[in-house]
C-alpha cells in the first residue's frame, strides 16, 4: 500500500503511523524524523532546517521533496510506504504525484482534531519545538499551507476522514478500517 497520513501537528499521526506500518509491513517515512536526524547529525540540510523547525515554519519544498524522493526510491519501499508529515504543501503534493507516476497514493487518512485539543496534546509531548507559541505557529502554518490538500485529495477520491479525538486505540481501529476499505477497493 501507498499511504499518506494527513492532519494537524499533535493529532497523534506519528503513533498511528508506527502501528500501521508494523501491521501493513510498509516503510515508515516521516519527514520530521528525517529532518531531526539531519539536525542531530549536523549535516548541511540539518543546519539549514534547524532554525526553521525551531520557529514552527516549513522547511523549503525542494529540500523536503529531495529527502522523500530518495527515501521512497530505496528497494525496501517498493512493497509500499506510509508518508507521515508529507506532503504539507500543494507543491509537495505535485512533486509526489510526479515522483510516483502511475503507482500513485492509494489512501490519504485525514485526522480531524480541534485547535485546543491540538495545543493540549502537543504540550504533553515535551519536544524541544513544542512550546506554546511554536505550537500555535505550526497550527497557523498547517491551516494555511497544508489544509488545502484536504480538498485536493477529497476531489481525487482518496480521502478517508478519521476523528482523532478518541483514545489511541479508538483512532487505531478507525485508521485500520479506513485503510482496509481502500485495500479492498484497489486490490493492493
Ligand atoms: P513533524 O515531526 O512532522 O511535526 O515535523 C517537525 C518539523 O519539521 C515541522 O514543524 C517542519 O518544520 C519540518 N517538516 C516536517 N515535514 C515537513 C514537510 N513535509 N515540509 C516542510 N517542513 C517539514
Amino acid at each position: 500500500m501507498r499511504i499518506v497520513l494527513l492532519g494537524p501537528p499533535g493529532c497523534g499521526k506519528g503513533t498511528q503511523a508506527q502501528r500501521l506500518c508494523a501491521r501493513e509491513k510498509v516503510v515508515h517515512v516521516s519527514t520530521g524524523d528525517l529532518l531531526r536526524a539531519a539536525v542531530a547529525g549536523g549535516t548541511p540540510l540539518g543546519l539549514k532546517a534547524k532554525p526553521i523547525m525551531d520557529a514552527g515554519r516549513l522547511v523549503p519544498d525542494d529540500l523536503v521533496v529531495d529527502l522523500v524522493r530518495e527515501r521512497i526510491a530505496r528497494p525496501d519501499a517498493a512493497a509500499g510506504f506510509l508518508l507521515d508529515g508529507f506532503p504539507r504543501t500543494i507543491p509537495q503534493a505535485d512533486a509526489l504525484d510526479v515522483a510516483l507516476g502511475r503507482n500513485g497514493v492509494q489512501v490519504v487518512v485525514y485526522y480531524v482534531l480541534g485547535d485546543e485539543e491540538i495545543v493540549r496534546r502537543s504540550l504533553g509531548r515535551g519536544r524541544s519545538d513544542d512550546t506554546e507559541p511554536v505550537i500555535r505557529e505550526r497550527l497557523r502554518v498547517y491551516r494555511a499551507q497544508t489544509e488545502p490538500l484536504v480538498a485536493r485529495y477529497r476531489k481525487a477520491g482518496l480521502l478517508e476522514e478519521v476523528d482523532a479525538s478518541g483514545t489511541m486505540e479508538q483512532v487505531e481501529v478507525a485508521t485500520k478500517a479506513a485503510v482496509a476499505r481502500r485495500a479492498a477497493g484497489s486490490g493492493r
